[in-house]
């Protein structure tokens, strides 16, 4: 007779397949339902630092996840006009362990370390779910019902999950920072377009970076302050009226920036454009139902550890079912208690990070730009490495 715990994970993303490796060593069976047709690779560049390196270490992945990665060793960092305000080569920074990498590729590489107890479902999504306290019956779009001991929403910022869970809850979870952004990556040339791995512009209220990516391709990122009109809606309109809000949004910068909207419009690449919010809810789970990942804690990507957050919290997770002798409530609530100050503390840093990295007027910007300017070389370089040491510091559980 089989006797494993089962659990339905909706959403293949890094929660959702993170959880499914650790869900896997506490003897757990899962089956992860995935609303894409594929697990894709590439995607916008993040930075895998602190608990999300150190989960990755656990997980045996480094050496795979070195292998899709980039070397991001020089930032330039330019006004407007062009005038380079700051040249930062990061292999001056005191070095910590991290792995810059397309999210898609690591993604891609948490999908072939999910272990044979897991069953990854694509192009199917949930429809809705009723705990019945000692099982949970989930009912896929397709109309068939899977029971299990343990429902897992691992499906982003935008969850399902914990819209149909919370569904009586009075406040809003979601908290604006007041910024937004625009994702996407381009034909060009990396090595004659860009001076540097990273090349950014930066001018009030808005922030454009491109990065160098494999294959003759140039990924392309860029923030805003919400004076403009908000993106939240934009996900829903037809390409069209995104690039009309990006060329708004170029106007006004570097000619550079006006030239990767034209040509990311013209090849009609895909592009992710959304609000940074937050996610803040009091619990993240309710009887045999959490949250995990973006689902739970959205930090945004000021932060620099959604990614990180989400590959450790599902790692406790595991560990907390492990220990927790069949008592699921029980586990769920001691995997709370241990990442809850961590990301409280994650949260309050990218609300003032954002203010940092987007100055939100022209005062503000070239007091910045000036100081620095002004600052020596050696000093900028420690003030950055013992900035990533205290944004490391802050994930400590
Ligand atoms: C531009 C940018 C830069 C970032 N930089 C960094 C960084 O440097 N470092 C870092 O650690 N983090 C970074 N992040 C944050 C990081 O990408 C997220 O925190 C992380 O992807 C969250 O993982 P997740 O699994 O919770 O959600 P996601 O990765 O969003 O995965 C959710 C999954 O659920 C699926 N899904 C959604 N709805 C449904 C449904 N109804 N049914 C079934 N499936 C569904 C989606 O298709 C997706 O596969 C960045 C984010 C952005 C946007």
């Amino acid at each position: 007779m089989d006797t494993k715990n089962k659990a339905v994970i909706i959403g293949g993303g890094i929660a959702g397949l993170s959880v499914a490796f650790w869900l896997d060593k506490a003897g757990w069976e899962s089956v992860i339902i995935e609303r894409a047709q594929t697990i894709r690779g590439g995607g916008f560049l993040i930075g895998l630092t602190g608990l999300g390196y150190e989960s990755a270490k656990h997980m045996d992945l480094v050496d795979p996840l070195n292998k899709v990665s980039y070397d991001l060793n020089e930032n330039v960092m330019k006004t407007s006009s062009g005038s380079e305000i700051v040249r930062l080569k990061y292999t001056d920074a005191h070095g910590l362990e991290s792995i810059a990498l397309q999210r898609g590729d690591l993604a891609k590489t948490l999908a072939e370390a999910v272990p044979e107890s897991a069953t990854i479902r694509l192009g199917r999504t949930m429809a809705n779910f009723v705990d019945n306290r000692d099982s949970v019956n989930v009912t896929l779009d397709n109309g068939e019902t899977l029971k299990c001991d343990l429902l897992i929403g691992a499906d982003g910022i935008h969850s399902h999950v914990r819209t149909q869970l919370f569904k009586d809850m009075d406040t809003t979870p979601l908290a604006d920072l007041g910024y937004s952004f625009a994702v996407y990556d381009v034909e060009g040339d990396p090595e004659t377009e860009l001076e540097a791995s990273c090349v950014s512009y930066t001018r009030p209220g808005h922030l454009d970076c491109f990065y160098r990516l494999r294959d003759r391709r140039i990924a392309v990122l860029h923030m805003w302050r919400d004076e403009f009109p908000k993106l939240e809606v934009l996900r829903n309109e037809n390409g069209k009226a995104a690039y009309e809000r990006l060329h708004a949004i170029a106007a006004g910068g570097h000619p550079k920036i006006r030239e990767f909207v034209n040509r990311s419009e013209a090849a009609g690449a895909p592009i992710l454009v959304d609000t940074m919010t937050m996610v803040k809810m009091p619990t993240w789970s309710q009887g045999r139902v959490t949250l995990l990942g973006d689902a739970a804690h959205c930090l945004t990507l000021m932060s620099g550890q959604g990614a990180a957050m989400a590959m450790a919290s599902a790692e406790i997770l595991g560990r907390e079912l492990k220990n927790s002798n069949n008592d699921v409530v029980a586990a769920l609530a001691a995997h709370d208690k241990c990442l809850r100050p961590a990301i409280l503390r994650l949260q309050d840093h990218s609300t003032n990070l954002a203010a940092a990295y987007i100055p939100r007027n022209a005062f503000i910007y070239h007091l910045r730009n000036w100081m620095i300017r002004l600052i020596p070389y050696s000093w900028l370089i420690s003030w950055h490495s013992e900035k990533i040491k205290a944004e490391n510091e802050l994930t400590k559980l």
